[in-house]
């Protein structure tokens, strides 16, 4: 960490100035051909426009752009986004990320206003509010999150909101508490990987630390759905995928997304393989077999694609395969 050091507060790292735990040999792996199952559905550039327009002129992030998300002119041209609120610098270095690392700055105070007015503005009926991870921060930036329900409630109070949270590692009671006063209508946290990859793929991260994030959040608000995610083609097998499923369900998750990672660039981790369609529909039958109340299982598949849909129940990872 001592290179954190010579970081100056708003410098942005990303590549190979960002992620260190992929060995060489691994990174420089040839790479896979894409399958045909990995396609992106082609936008409605004028309603994506318009999308992005509302953002920056609220002086809003979105997680879509700043990770490079695959799907992002599909949701765009659907008129919703993921909002990333507490900057666009993140203090971790995880391998699969492509948001950048460094020294954040200060929060933006306007912000839990601005992204009311916006989810006003885009007439969005849900709304997903993540965040980079804030471990400088005393609280983490759970009070932050806090401040933006509470801002989305007054401005449009039927809205549904989910929040896509850090794992609040250096202060976990005093987040969890700040959040069960003022609870989103979904609590999500993303697992990610398998526990033999956390090293080098979530540095920074513990597995068991998010498990017990999810579950205690449950316990304490068993009225909110607990929701968290995966990928899967960083080098895992089909048995450790089953097994961290069994793990999730055994810490009362109560809704799962599954989907294909794919790399950002060529520092961070490689794409070990490409998931068949029908490997997803399997994880997907395993899940339901396991108890989770929902599975979004699919090559496509992000932790809030089409977040309204899964919501109500509707397979989203059903729908990119055919
Ligand atoms: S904590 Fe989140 S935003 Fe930060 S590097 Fe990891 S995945 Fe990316």
């Amino acid at each position: 960490m001592s290179q954190t050091n010579k970081v100056n507060i708003g410098d942005k790292l990303r590549d190979d100035k960002k992620v260190r735990t992929i060995a060489k040999e691994e990174a420089d792996r040839p790479y896979l051909r894409k399958p045909d199952w990995i396609r992106v559905k082609l936008p409605n550039i004028s309603k994506m426009t318009q999308v992005k327009d509302t953002i920056h002129s609220n002086k809003l992030h979105t997680v879509c752009e700043e990770a490079s998300c695959p799907n992002l002119s599909e949701c765009f041209g659907h008129g919703t986004a993921t909002f990333m609120i507490l900057g666009d610098i993140c203090t971790r270095r995880c391998a699969f990320c492509d948001v950048a690392f460094g020294r954040p700055g200060a929060i933006d105070p306007m912000e839990p206003a601005n992204l009311a007015a916006t989810v006003a503005d885009m007439g969005l009926k849900y709304v997903v509010v993540t965040s980079v991870d804030r471990d400088d921060l005393p609280d983490a930036g759970a009070g932050h999150f806090a401040n933006c329900i509470r801002a989305i409630r007054k401005r449009t109070p039927n809205v549904l909101i989910e929040i896509l949270t850090p794992d609040f590692r250096p202060c976990l009671d005093k987040a969890l508490n700040i959040l069960i006063e003022t609870p989103p209508d979904v609590f999500n946290h993303n697992v990610e990987t398998v526990p033999r990859l956390y090293k080098s793929i979530r540095p920074g991260a513990r597995l068991e630390h998010s498990l017990t994030l999810l579950q205690r959040y449950k316990v304490a608000r068993p009225d909110i759905p607990t929701k968290s995610g995966l990928m899967v083609g960083l080098g895992e097998t089909d048995d450790e995928v089953i097994e961290l499923l069994q793990m999730m369900r055994d810490h009362n998750i109560d809704r799962i997304t599954i989907g294909q990672y794919l790399q950002p660039s060529k520092h961070h981790a490689p794409v070990m393989r490409y998931v068949h369609p029908d490997t997803f529909a399997e994880y997907a039958r395993i899940g339901h077999d396991m108890g989770f109340e929902h599975v979004a299982s699919g090559p496509m598949v992000r932790s809030s694609y089409h977040a309204d849909l899964q919501n109500a129940g509707i397979d989203v990872g059903k729908s990119q395969s055919e």
